[in-house]
C-alpha cells in the first residue's frame, strides 16, 4: 500500500502522537476514528526520544493497523536504546502486524547526560536503519530536513547522510516541517542531484496558535516565513482568527506543492481531527 501511493500524483498521510497517560487512550482512539474517515494513505505515530513510552506507540499503531485497517507507520528513535531495546520494540510491532517504521536518531532526552549522549549505542539514524535491515523484516523510512538539520555542518553534508540513509535501505523520506515552499523545492532539487531516488513526502504543520511558533517550530529548527510571522502578529491575540488564518496558510502550501508536482503530503495534524478535516475538504 505504501508503494501504491507513489503511483499517484498525490497522497495524504497524517502524524499523530500517543497519549501521555493511560486514561487518555479512549480519547486518542476517538481522534483516530475521526481521522480515519478522511481516508489517509497512512497514519504515523510518534515515539518518545528516550524510548520509555514505546509501548504506547505500538498500541496506537496496532489500533490504526488492525481496528481501523489503515496502514500504520511507527516512529522509532534510537538515541537512548540498546540493540535489545530496539529488537524488543520491533518484535512487538511485528506481533501486531505493523511492518513499517520511521527510523530516527531522536534528540537528546532531558534526563540523559552529555557523556551518555556521546557514548550512545546507535550514533545516528543511519545506524538504526542498517540494524533494522540486518535484523528484521520491517520496511524502513527516514527523516529529511529541507532547511538542513540544526546540527548539520552544511546542507551538503546533511544531504550526503540522507543519501547514506537511502543506501542503508530507507524506502521513503518524510520531511521536517517548513513554511516556505521555495525551501522545499530547492531541497528536492539538491537531493535529486545527490542521487536521492526514493520518494520525499512534504511535512506540513498547520499553525493554529501563535504559541506553536515558540514551542514546536523552534524545536524543529524551521524558519518562519515573513508571511506566517505577519499572520501571527496580526491574529495572534484572536484565537479563532489565528486558527482560520493558520489553516488557510497550510492549505495554500499544499495547493502550491500539488501544483508543482510534489503532491505527497504528510500533515502534522497534532491529534486535531476537525482542523485536519477542514484542510482535507479544502484540497479535494
Ligand atoms: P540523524 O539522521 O541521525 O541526523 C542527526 C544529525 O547527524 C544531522 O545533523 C545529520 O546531518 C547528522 N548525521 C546523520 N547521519 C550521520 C552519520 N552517519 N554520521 C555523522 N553524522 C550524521 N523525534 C522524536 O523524538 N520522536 C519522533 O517520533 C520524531 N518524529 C520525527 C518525524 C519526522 C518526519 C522528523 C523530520 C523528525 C522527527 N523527530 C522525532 C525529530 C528527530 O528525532 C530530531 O530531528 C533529531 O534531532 C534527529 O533525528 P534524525 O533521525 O533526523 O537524526
Amino acid at each position: 500500500m505504501f508503494k501504491d501511493m507513489f503511483k499517484r500524483d498525490s497522497s495524504l498521510s497524517f502524524e499523530v502522537f500517543p497519549p501521555k497517560k493511560d486514561d487518555e487512550f479512549e480519547n486518542c482512539y476517538k481522534v483516530l476514528d475521526s481521522l480515519a474517515t478522511l481516508e489517509p494513505d497512512f497514519i504515523s505515530v510518534t515515539y518518545g526520544a528516550g524510548g520509555s513510552r514505546s509501548k504506547k506507540t505500538v498500541d496506537i499503531a496496532n489500533y490504526i493497523q488492525n481496528t481501523l485497517k489503515l496502514d500504520a507507520m511507527a516512529h522509532m528513535t534510537c538515541v537512548g536504546s540498546t540493540q535489545d531495546d530496539i529488537l524488543a520494540v520491533t518484535k512487538d510491532l511485528e506481533a501486531v502486524g505493523v511492518s513499517h517504521v520511521l527510523a530516527l536518531r531522536g534528540d537528546k532526552p532531558r534526563d540523559m547526560s552529555d557523556e551518555q549522549f556521546e557514548q550512545r549505542i546507535f550514533p545516528h539514524a543511519t545506524d538504526l536503519i542498517h540494524f533494522l535491515n540486518q535484523n528484521t523484516s520491517l520496511k524502513v523510512s527516514a527523516s529529511c530536513y529541507p532547511e538542513k538539520h540544526p546540527e548539520a555542518i552544511s546542507m551538503d553534508s546533511d544531504i550526503a547522510f540522507m543519501k547514506m540513509k537511502q543506501d542503508m535501505g530507507a524506502e521513503m523520506f518524510i520531511s521536517q516541517l517548513f513554511f516556505d515552499n521555495a525551501d522545499f523545492y530547492r531541497f528536492v532539487e539538491r537531493a535529486d542531484k545527490a542521487g536521492i531516488t526514493v520518494p520525499i513526502v512534504a511535512g506540513i504543520m498547520p499553525i493554529t496558535s501563535a504559541k506553536q511558533i515558540g514551542s514546536t517550530v523552534t524545536l524543529a529548527g524551521s524558519s518562519v516565513s515573513k508571511k506566517l510571522a505577519d499572520i501571527c502578529a496580526r491574529y495572534g491575540e484572536d484565537a479563532d482568527a489565528m486558527r482560520s488564518a493558520g489553516i488557510e496558510y497550510a492549505i495554500s502550501q499544499i495547493n502550491d506543492l500539488r501544483k508543482c508536482g510534489m503532491g505527497h503530503i504528510h500533515i502534522y495534524c497534532m491529534n486535531k481531527p476537525k482542523m485536519t478535516a477542514e484542510i482535507c475538504d479544502a484540497i479535494k
